[in-house]
C-alpha cells in the first residue's frame, strides 16, 4: 500500500466549513489563509473577496440576517482580524449570525513580536458570544462546527475562530482527516439535538387575554421576526385580530408597508396612545425610546417576544415570552383560533390609526409631488420610490440604505412590500455597511436586484467595492445622494471659521461635485451623473433593466438636509 495522502489544516478548515453547509464566503486573503480561500472554491463555497475586511465583516453580518445561516468572513492574521471587528461588532450588535475567521501567528513565536501577532482571542471578546482558537489540527473540525453553531443558537451573534499558521500548516493523513470530519459532525448533531426549544405555553393565554381585554393594542415588530420568517404568523395574527402593527427600520416589509393596518405613517400616536403592546423581536432600546414615556403613553404593559431570556430580564416587562418570534407567533394564533376576536374597521382605535396614517400620508405625498430643482433628498427619493415600484413586481428589490438624511428620508419614503428587503445603518447606526450590505444581499438572493440609496459619506467609507460588483457583476444599483459631505456643505457659523487653519475645508465637507460615477466606470461599470428628474428616471430605469453593477450620482444642493439628520439633539 503507498503512501496515504498528506492534507494541511487549511485544506481540513475548507473541507470542515463545506461539510456544515456553508455556501458563502466573504474575506481578504493573504498569509496564513490564501489557501483555504481557493480550497474553499474548490469544494464549492463561492467566495467574494473584498479589498478590506470590514467590509466583508458587513457584508457577512447581512448575510446571516438574510439567510438564518451563518454569514461568514475570513481575514489575515494581526491587522486583518482588527479590520475584521468592525463587521463582528457590527452583526453581535445586530445579533446576526456572524463567524469571522482569522489566521494568527505561530504559537511559538507568539509574545517575541512575530509577523502580524495579536492575542486575537482577547481582541475579539467585547465582540462575541464564542472564540475558539484551534491550536492542533485536530481540532479543526470541530470547532468550524462549533462557531458556526453557536452563531445561530439561542441569541444569534458573533463568533470567531482563530486558526494559526503553524496549525494551517499541519498535516494529517485524507483518512485522519475523514475519521475527524465524522466525528465533528456526529458531536454537532448531538449538541443540536439537546436545544431544541418550547414555547412557554402557560403564558400565551395570558397575552391573548391581555390583547382581548385592551382598548388600544399594538404589535411592534423589529428585525428579530424578520430574522424568524415570521411574517405568515404575523399577517394571520395581524389579520384575525384586526390590531394595527408598527414595524421598527429593519421591520418594514414583513407585512407591507402599505397594509391598512399599518401604523408606520402614525408611529407617534399609535405609541403614544396605545395600552398594551406586544413587541415581537425588537428591543426597547433607543430606537424604540426605551419603551418609556413622554413617547410611550405612561402604564403601557409591555409584552416582549424575544429568543433571548437576558434580553427580557433587562426590560423586565409586564409579560415575557423567550422563544423563537415565529413558534410563538404560531402558537398565539392557535389559541385565538378556538376563541377569536376582531377589533374591525370601525373600532376607534383602528379609525384613529387610520385617519393619521392618511393625513400624514398626504402631508408627505404633497411634499414629495413637488419637483426641486437643484435636488433636495425628497425629490430624488420619490423618483427612486416610484422607479422601485415599477420595475418590482415579486421579487422585489432589496434596498440597502444608509446616511443620515437619505437614511431619514429614505425610510419613510420608500415602500417595503416584502419582508428581510430593507438593510440600514441598523441597531448602532452604522455607516459605511452599505457596500458590504449590497454585497451580501446580491448574492444571497440571486434573482432579486439590489438597489443602495445612500449618501455620499456613507458610500464613501467602503466606494472601492464598487469594483468588487463589477468583478462578479453584481446586480446591484448604487444611487449616491452627492451633496458634497457629511450632512452637506459647510455649514459653520463665521465665529466657528477661525483659527491658523481656516483655509481648510470644513471637517463635514467633501470635494464639491465629486465625480462617484467615474469611479465605477473606471472598473467597466455602468456610470451615470444626474440632476434633473429626468436625467434620474432615466438612469434608473435604464440600470434596473440592465441587472448589471452600477453608480448613479445624484447631485444634491448641500445645503438640503441637516445635520446629524434627525439626530441633532445628539451631535
Ligand atoms: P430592531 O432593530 O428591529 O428594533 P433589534 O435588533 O433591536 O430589532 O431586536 C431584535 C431582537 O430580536 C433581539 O433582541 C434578538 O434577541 C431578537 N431575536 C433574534 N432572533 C429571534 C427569533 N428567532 N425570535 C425572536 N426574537 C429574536
Amino acid at each position: 500500500m503507498g503512501e496515504q495522502k498528506q492534507i494541511d489544516g487549511n485544506v481540513l478548515a475548507a473541507k470542515s466549513l463545506a461539510q456544515f453547509g456553508v455556501h458563502h464566503m466573504f474575506g481578504v486573503v493573504g498569509i496564513p489563509v490564501t489557501s483555504l480561500a481557493t480550497r474553499a472554491v474548490s469544494l464549492g463555497i463561492r467566495f467574494i473577496a473584498f479589498h478590506n475586511e470590514q467590509s466583508a465583516g458587513y457584508a457577512a453580518s447581512a448575510y446571516g440576517y438574510l439567510t438564518s445561516s451563518p454569514g461568514v468572513f475570513l481575514t489575515v492574521s494581526g491587522p486583518g482580524c482588527v479590520h475584521g471587528l468592525a463587521g463582528l461588532s457590527n452583526g453581535g450588535i445586530n445579533t446576526w449570525p456572524t463567524v469571522m475567521i482569522s489566521g494568527s501567528c505561530n504559537q511559538s513565536d507568539c509574545g517575541r513580536g512575530d509577523f502580524q501577532e495579536l492575542d486575537q482571542i482577547e481582541a475579539v471578546k467585547p465582540f462575541t458570544k464564542f472564540a475558539v482558537k484551534a491550536t492542533h489540527i485536530s481540532q479543526i473540525p470541530n470547532c468550524v462546527a462549533q462557531v458556526l453553531d453557536h452563531a445561530v443558537s439561542g441569541r444569534p451573534g458573533g463568533c470567531y475562530l482563530d486558526l494559526p499558521t503553524d496549525v494551517l500548516h499541519q498535516t494529517v493523513s485524507q483518512s485522519e482527516a475523514e475519521t475527524l470530519l465524522t466525528e465533528a459532525k456526529a458531536l454537532a448533531e448531538k449538541n443540536k439535538e439537546s436545544r431544541s426549544t418550547k414555547v412557554d405555553a402557560s403564558k400565551i393565554g395570558q397575552v391573548v387575554s391581555l390583547l382581548r381585554n385592551a382598548e388600544r393594542p399594538l404589535i411592534v415588530v423589529g428585525k428579530g421576526a424578520a430574522y424568524a420568517k415570521a411574517e405568515d404568523q404575523l399577517k394571520k395574527l395581524v389579520e384575525t385580530t384586526g390590531i394595527p402593527f408598527l414595524p421598527t427600520p429593519m421591520g418594514k416589509g414583513l407585512l407591507p408597508d402599505d397594509h391598512r393596518l399599518a401604523a408606520s405613517a402614525a408611529r407617534s400616536l399609535a405609541i403614544g396612545k396605545c395600552d398594551v403592546a406586544v413587541v415581537i423581536g425588537a428591543r426597547l432600546n433607543w430606537l424604540l425610546h426605551f419603551g418609556e414615556s413622554p413617547k410611550w403613553a405612561e402604564g403601557v404593559k409591555f409584552v416582549l417576544v424575544d429568543v433571548s431570556s437576558e434580553e427580557i430580564e433587562l426590560r423586565k416587562p409586564f409579560l415575557g415570552l423567550v422563544g423563537d418570534a415565529k413558534q410563538v407567533l404560531e402558537t398565539l394564533n392557535k389559541e385565538i383560533k378556538d376563541d377569536p376576536f376582531c377589533l374591525g374597521n370601525t373600532h376607534p382605535w383602528v379609525d384613529a390609526i387610520s385617519k393619521k396614517t392618511k393625513e400624514n400620508a398626504s402631508k408627505m405625498e404633497a411634499q414629495l409631488a413637488k419637483d426641486v430643482v437643484p435636488f433636495n433628498f425628497l425629490t430624488p427619493m420619490r423618483i427612486v420610490r416610484d422607479a422601485i415600484l415599477e420595475w418590482g413586481g415579486s421579487p422585489a428589490p432589496v434596498v440597502v440604505s444608509e446616511g443620515a438624511n437619505t437614511m431619514d428620508v429614505g425610510r419613510a419614503v420608500l415602500v417595503q412590500k416584502e419582508p428581510r428587503t430593507r438593510l440600514d445603518a441598523g441597531t448602532w447606526g452604522t455607516m459605511g455597511v452599505g457596500l458590504g450590505y449590497c454585497i451580501a444581499a446580491a448574492v444571497a438572493y440571486p434573482d432579486r436586484l439590489v438597489v443602495a440609496v445612500e449618501g455620499d459619506s456613507g458610500y464613501g467609507f467602503s466606494a472601492m467595492e464598487v469594483e468588487t460588483l463589477v468583478r462578479y457583476q453584481l446586480a446591484v444599483v448604487v444611487v449616491v445622494f452627492n451633496n458634497g459631505g457629511v450632512y452637506g456643505g459647510d455649514r459653520r457659523s463665521p465665529e466657528e471659521i477661525d483659527g491658523p487653519h481656516k483655509g481648510d475645508p470644513a471637517p463635514t465637507s467633501f470635494v464639491p461635485n465629486a465625480g462617484y460615477h467615474t469611479m465605477m466606470e473606471a472598473f467597466g461599470g455602468k456610470g451615470y451623473l444626474v440632476g434633473t428628474p429626468d436625467e434620474l428616471k432615466s438612469a434608473l430605469s435604464e440600470s434596473f433593466s440592465a441587472r448589471k453593477p452600477a453608480v448613479i450620482n445624484v447631485v444634491i444642493d448641500p445645503y438640503a438636509g441637516s445635520e446629524s439628520g434627525r439626530m441633532q439633539h445628539k451631535n
